[in-house]
């Protein structure tokens, strides 16, 4: 399986298609990002994000994981998809950059990518969200992506 991210168009979010949040995440996750994410990329770059959401609601992010990049420029990425757990850590979605547009999810990444993981069947039935990570730059921004 895999998955395509692109970022042509943004959306103008009218209907709530995703609502930004902060989750808590682990150090050893977000050094894994920062290694990853360093700000003079120029082409697109995605990784999975696993962890588990809390009775309270929240999220943690525990591990991230990346997958075979299978092509990318600076406005899409295609890689294999993500495995459902890592390291025993549920699957909760997928953070990718944009190296020159806004740090918020385009209308392909809402749609595109939410018709894929409910095709893939992913994380749906256990979180009934996807979280959808945008990094611009230095800036990590977390959406819950409606489905
Ligand atoms: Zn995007």
């Amino acid at each position: 399986m895999l998955l395509l991210f692109g970022c042509q168009t943004n959306v103008n979010n009218t209907q709530n298609e995703y609502i930004k949040f902060v989750p808590k995440i682990s150090d050893v996750a977000q050094l894994t990002l920062n290694y990853h994410f360093v700000p003079e990329l120029s082409t697109e770059r995605m990784l999975c994000l696993y962890g588990d959401i809390g009775n309270n609601g929240m999220i943690s992010i525990n591990e991230v994981y990346f997958p075979v990049q299978l092509n990318s420029t600076e406005s899409y990425i295609f890689t294999k998809s993500c495995p459902l757990y890592y390291n025993k850590n549920f699957l909760l979605g997928t953070i990718h950059n944009h190296p020159n547009s806004n740090c918020i999810p385009s209308s392909f990444d809402v749609q595109e990518r939410v018709k894929s993981w409910l095709y893939l069947n992913y994380t749906y039935n256990y979180t009934k969200r996807i979280i959808e990570g945008i990094v611009c730059g230095e800036v990590y921004n977390y959406y819950i992506v409606n489905v």
